[in-house]
Parts: structure tokens; C-alpha cells; sequence
């Protein structure tokens, strides 16, 4: 026991090192930022403005993966809370209802008929279900038009768990994608920081649950999250 409340405290001293490094990288880089930009039209008159907007460009990609980081590196006892996962999913679905118009996909949640609960951190699931479905509608986006985009969202459960299914008919994975997609910093986008699949492990994990995904390139991918039903809810 000693042990482990020894190796838990350096984790925990070193999620705070960390935290700090990346706050403090973040003050360089705001102040990198404002200058390009007051150097941009000299930049532009020199006919360099491509150079401009690749600094800006990488800057704010190393400004999204510090933010993700910090989220996602903070101690994160989940904060459980008793929810329906069928009126969970609505509200995710609303947070997406724009982008979703803008990538013209739909998105359907197949209706349960029995009310399932479930004992989470309401905001940390809700980040995970909303990772995996704006990944789901760049898979869509990124094939420019060629289909119709469609995400179904369904809900199984046996006596323990429920499974939350997510597919889509996007571009798919190939082998490799597929063997890294959880790995931290893992990207195939121009500007992605490879940390939302991650991060989601993690906190499924942490709920005592499982993230699995099937995908076949160019039909489309599918990822399943079990987490323990609520017994006696
Ligand atoms: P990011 O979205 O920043 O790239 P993620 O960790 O969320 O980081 O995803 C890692 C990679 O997994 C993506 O770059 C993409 O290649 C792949 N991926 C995830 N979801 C899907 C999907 N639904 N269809 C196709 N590829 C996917």
C-alpha cells in the first residue's frame, strides 16, 4: 500500500509539472502570435504571406494541444452522476446539430424502448460520445460530397452494460490508422492533435468501461462504448 500511495503521489506531482510546463508555454506563444501578426503586411509586401499564415497555422495547433493536454491531464476523479444515457445522447446530439447541417449529415438515434441508467461523469462522457461523432463527420466531410452523409447511434444493453454503437458511412481506416487511432498524438488531419481518441480511452476506462471500433476503409467505421449499467437505479 505504501507503494502505491508512494507511486501515486510522483504521478500526481508530475501531472502538475506538466500542467505548469504547458501553462508557461503558453505565454511565448500568444506573444509569437501577436508579432507575426504585426509583421504580417511586411510579410504580405514581400509576397511572404504564405509563411504567415503557416506560423499562425502551427501555432494554433500547438495552442489546441496544450489545451487538450491540460484537460485531459488534470486529476479526474470522475464526478458520477445517475443519467439516462438515451436523453444524454439527445443533448450530444443537439451540441452537433450545426455542424452536422454544415457537413450535410444526418444523425439518428434509434429509440430504446427501455430506460437505461448509467453512473458517469456527465461532462467527461459527453466529451468522449462528442469526439467519436465530430470524428465520424470529418470521415464524412472528408469525402467531399460523394455520399450521403449518415451517423446512427444505437443503444444495446445485456444485464451489466450498456453499449452505445456509433456509425458512419465516412471514408473508413486502413490497417495502420486502425492499429494507432488511440495512441496519443496519432493524427491523419492537416491541424488534428490526435488527442481526442486518447483522451476518450482513458476516461471510458476510468468509468470501469470499454471503447472497441471495427472500420473498413472506404465503407465506413463503427465504435461501441460498454459501460456498467447502473444496477438498482
Ligand atoms: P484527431 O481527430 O485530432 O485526428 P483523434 O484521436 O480523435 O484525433 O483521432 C485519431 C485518428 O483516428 C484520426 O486522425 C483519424 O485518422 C482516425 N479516425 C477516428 N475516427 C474516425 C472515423 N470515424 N472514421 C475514419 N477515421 C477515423
Amino acid at each position: 500500500i505504501e507503494q502505491t500511495a508512494y507511486r501515486n503521489d510522483k504521478l500526481a506531482t508530475l501531472g502538475k509539472i506538466s500542467a505548469s510546463i504547458a501553462h508557461e508555454i503558453r505565454n511565448p506563444l500568444t506573444a509569437i502570435r501577436g508579432f507575426i501578426q504585426l509583421l504580417r503586411p511586411h510579410l504580405l509586401q514581400l509576397g511572404k504571406d504564405e509563411y504567415a499564415r503557416i506560423i499562425l497555422t502551427e501555432i494554433d495547433r500547438a495552442n489546441d494541444i496544450i489545451y487538450e493536454f491540460l484537460n485531459s491531464s488534470k486529476p479526474s476523479a470522475p464526478q458520477k452522476k445517475i443519467v439516462s444515457v438515451h436523453s444524454l445522447l439527445k443533448e450530444v446530439i443537439l451540441l452537433t446539430e450545426s455542424e452536422a447541417l454544415m457537413t450535410g449529415c444526418q444523425i439518428v438515434l434509434v429509440e430504446e424502448s427501455s430506460p437505461l441508467y448509467v453512473s458517469i461523469d456527465v461532462k467527461q462522457i459527453k466529451q468522449v460520445i462528442l469526439n467519436i461523432v465530430k470524428n465520424a463527420m470529418d470521415a464524412i466531410d472528408e469525402l467531399d460530397g460523394e455520399r450521403n452523409g449518415f451517423i446512427e447511434i444505437k443503444l444495446k444493453a445485456d444485464k451489466k452494460y450498456v453499449q452505445i454503437s456509433i456509425r458512419d458511412n465516412g471514408r473508413g481506416m486502413d490497417p495502420n490508422t486502425l492499429a494507432h487511432l488511440f495512441d496519443p498524438f496519432f493524427t491523419t488531419k492537416e491541424g488534428g492533435t490526435g488527442l481526442g481518441l486518447s483522451v476518450s480511452y482513458r476516461i471510458i476506462r476510468n468509468h470501469g468501461g470499454v471503447i472497441s471500433v471495427d472500420s473498413t476503409k472506404g465503407i465506413g467505421t463503427e465504435f461501441i462504448i460498454s459501460l456498467p449499467l447502473c444496477t438498482g437505479c
